[in-house]
């Protein structure tokens, strides 16, 4: 199907909440000179472009009257090997989790605790995919993007990326930069992150004690099979909301009427406060409107039963939100990015 247009494409498939959206035109881009390509015929006709990976960070709430491109250029290499720290590259359509075994049957740690999340390589920038107490920016050694606006290619540092929790520059300026290879710094050298009580506890209860990287990563893709709904058969987007950061005072406040607060204190004297939590105390883990629902193990997942839409899962993530405001006075920002 290479550098083929199909007209009308069901994005079902290519979303992994399965919301039946369509797409105006819909291609599949494996090579540098494919997107340019892409993006060129796209410009002539008129046509704005929408980027996607795996699709499992999106909430699609109608038909996309654009040109919905699908990475999928595949490429995984080492650039540099000191016998300590090596620099590995993968292109923007390789699939994460396969990328993370990879690594891992390199004999590179680095990538352990983020294991099974869904999605491309190219995609993980956008948010710094996170988890276990991991993100991308401790790893990242540079990505390569085509400027939209110019058509040129740039390579980003760590720094000019502007990595935060769940953000990046890429994140804040929308459809400018398209990801074509990101770059790692991993290491023949095991530094274990084993922070989050879930993974040290799992590894304990396998009698492991000096854990390999492939042993964190196994903990992690058991904790996670057990946790999380599987998007193919249950959609859902993984964690709907961020985590919020609030100020101590606030922190104080609401654990004085719910001593059991979830709450992690920050480098700047703040509180991360776990999401999951306050839904599940105001009582919507479970909760099911139609086919949108929070999900019945983690509140942190809005889930669709077969047939809801993504305007229903939107209205829904809306109740959560001013609901949480109204208890709490906390605001819960989305994750998924919003179509
Ligand atoms: P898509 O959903 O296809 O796209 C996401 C955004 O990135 C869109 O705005 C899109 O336009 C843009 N984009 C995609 N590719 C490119 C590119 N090459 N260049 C420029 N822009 C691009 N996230 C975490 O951080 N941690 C987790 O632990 C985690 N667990 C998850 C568990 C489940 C079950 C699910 C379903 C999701 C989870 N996620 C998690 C969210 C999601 O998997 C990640 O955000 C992932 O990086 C999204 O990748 P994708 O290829 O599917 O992106
Ligand atoms: P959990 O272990 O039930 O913990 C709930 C929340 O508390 C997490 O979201 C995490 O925040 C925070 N937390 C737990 N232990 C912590 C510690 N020692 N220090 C600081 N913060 C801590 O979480 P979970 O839902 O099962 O998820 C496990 C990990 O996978 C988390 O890191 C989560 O972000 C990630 N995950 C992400 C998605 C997604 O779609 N974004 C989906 C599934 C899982 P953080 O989120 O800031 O880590």
């Amino acid at each position: 199907m290479s550098g083929q247009w199909q007209q009308h494409v069901s994005l079902k498939p290519y979303n992994t909440f399965g919301i039946d959206v369509k797409a105006r035109y819909f291609t599949e881009v494996h090579s540098d000179d494919e997107v340019r390509q892409a993006l060129a015929r796209a410009s002539e006709q008129g046509v704005p472009v929408l980027v996607v990976g795996g699709g499992s960070n999106l909430l699609l709430t109608g038909d996309i009257q654009a040109l919905v491109m699908r990475m999928a250029s595949r490429g995984l290499r080492i650039l540099s090997d000191d016998g300590e720290r090596v620099v590995v590259e993968a292109e923007a359509g390789e699939p994460w989790h396969p990328f993370v075994q990879w690594s891992l049957a390199q004999g590179l740690a680095g990538l352990e605790n983020l294991s099974l999340i869904p999605g491309t390589v190219g995609a993980a920038p956008m948010q710094n995919i996170g988890a276990y107490g991991v993100e991308i920016k401790d790893v990242f050694a540079g990505l390569t993007a085509l400027d939209r606006e110019t058509g040129e290619l740039r390579d980003f540092s760590l720094e000019e990326c502007a990595f935060a929790y769940r953000d990046s520059l890429f994140k804040r300026h929308p459809g400018r930069w398209l990801i074509l290879r990101v770059r790692f710094a991993l290491s023949r050298v095991m530094h274990a992150h084993l922070e989050y009580g879930p993974v040290r506890q799992r590894l304990s209860e396998q009698g492991v004690s000096q854990p390999t990287a492939q042993n964190v990563s196994d903990a992690i893709c058991s904790i996670r099979r057990e946790k999380l709904p599987d998007p193919l058969e249950l959609g859902n987007a993984g964690s709907f909301f961020k985590n919020p950061v609030v100020a101590a005072v606030l922190a104080e406040k609401i654990r004085l009427q719910y001593p059991g607060l979830v709450a992690y204190p920050q480098a700047d004297g703040q509180f991360k406060l776990a999401a999951g939590w306050l839904i599940e105390q105001a009582g919507w883990k479970g909760h099911r409107e139609g086919d949108a629902g929070v999900h019945r193990l983690q509140s942190l997942v809005l889930v669709n039963y077969g047939q809801a839409s993504g305007v229903q899962l939107h209205q829904l993530a809306q109740k959560i939100q001013a609901d949480i405001l109204e208890r709490f006075g906390v605001e819960l920002e989305m994750e998924p990015n919003l179509y």
